[in-house]
């Protein structure tokens, strides 16, 4: 019992390892972001935020299977010193001990395993690592959405061969049995579904412009505003971002419910929000194409966007809130 839960734990452990290098090298290469919610009029889309050079996204996937495989290559070479090892029956030390209470047998056991996570990791269905180390190879040649649309379908086409074999088998549990098969298809077919999903949303924005997409009312603020007095407005309204505008209405920066509530720790009530305020003045016009507009965003780490008439006064506001990176090729176990 104690085994199998121990066992258990350290395979986590090796795919925790699997998700950090996917990570340590997303860093590397200063991807932060992979989910963004947009709120367009209330509505929410997930957009994906991949990296624009295919090499970048396949270094990126490529790095968690190869922790897990130098994690298995390590394990075994561990395995293989404590087999051979001469041991001391009479007087038995520590290392001994482990291997003779049977404890060693986990270090083959979890290398067999990061073994298999490993080769299952590069199947080239889509939310699996192979399907975006596949992705990425034809986005070398092809368009993105067509990249993933072909690399998502293979997911799925390869979602249902995993089913039909786990259905056909009869063999009862083992290894890698018929239940698990059927439960990782489903896995695989739902989450490059999800892939599919994403990207329709993704081209539905295509052709549509920041002007209408952006939010038309939003409460907005002035410089000369105390924080004491944002901080009662904020409480009467369900914005978490306001632009702070000037005398003749063109914006000059963003405070956002924290920022004030933060500032209002250190500094009194009668400071100027202009004092605490996100001095950012980039903005985009009501034409400009709203993909355009998240790109930069993201790119600038902005929070919202202003959109402004011809003259600079604030149209309308668009906003993204960025969730935290779960790794470029992460979030499931599985992964
Ligand atoms: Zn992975």
């Amino acid at each position: 019992m104690a085994f199998s839960v121990v066992t258990i734990l350290l395979l986590f452990v090796s795919v925790a390892l699997h998700e950090l290098g996917h990570g340590l090298e997303a860093l590397r290469l200063g991807v932060g972001v992979r989910n963004i919610t947009l709120y367009p009029m209330g509505g929410i889309a997930w957009m994906e935020r991949i990296p624009k050079n295919p090499w970048h996204e396949l270094r990126i996937t490529a790095a968690g299977p190869a922790v897990t495989f130098v994690l298995a290559g390590l394990l075994w070479l561990l395995d293989q010193s404590l087999e051979s090892r001469t041991l001391s029956v009479n007087s038995p030390g520590l290392l001994d001990r482990f291997v003779l209470s049977g404890w060693g047998q986990m270090v083959g056991l979890l290398a067999t395993m990061n073994l298999t996570l490993g080769i299952f990791n590069l199947i080239p269905a889509l939310p699996l690592d192979g399907g975006r180390i596949f992705r990425a190879v034809l986005a070398m040649r092809l368009e993105h959405v067509r990249a993933t649309t072909i690399a998502a379908r293979v997911g799925q086409g390869a979602a249902v061969l995993l089913a039909v074999s786990g259905l056909l088998d009869n063999s009862g549990v083992q290894y890698f049995g018929a239940g698990i098969r059927i439960f990782i298809a489903f896995f695989i077919w739902t989450s490059a579904q999800a892939e599919l999903n994403a990207l329709k949303r993704k081209k539905g924005l295509e052709g549509r412009t920041a002007g209408e997409m952006m939010i038309r009312n939003a409460a907005v603020l002035g410089p000369h505003v105390s924080l004491a007095s944002a901080q009662t407005f904020m409480a009467g309204s369900a914005q978490n971002i306001y632009p702070v505008l000037d005398s003749v209405g063109r914006p000059v920066g963003w405070v956002t419910r924290t920022m004030v509530e933060t500032a209002l720790t250190q500094l009194i009530g009668g400071t100027a929000i202009r004092e605490v305020m996100l001095a950012q003045v980039e903005y985009v016009g009501e034409h400009t194409p709203v993909q355009e507009a998240i790109e930069l965003m993201l790119e600038k780490q902005y929070p919202a966007l202003a959109v402004v008439e011809t003259d600079g006064r604030l149209r309308g506001i668009l906003m993204i809130n960025a969730t935290p990176a779960a790794g470029p090729a992460g979030g499931s176990g599985l992964n």
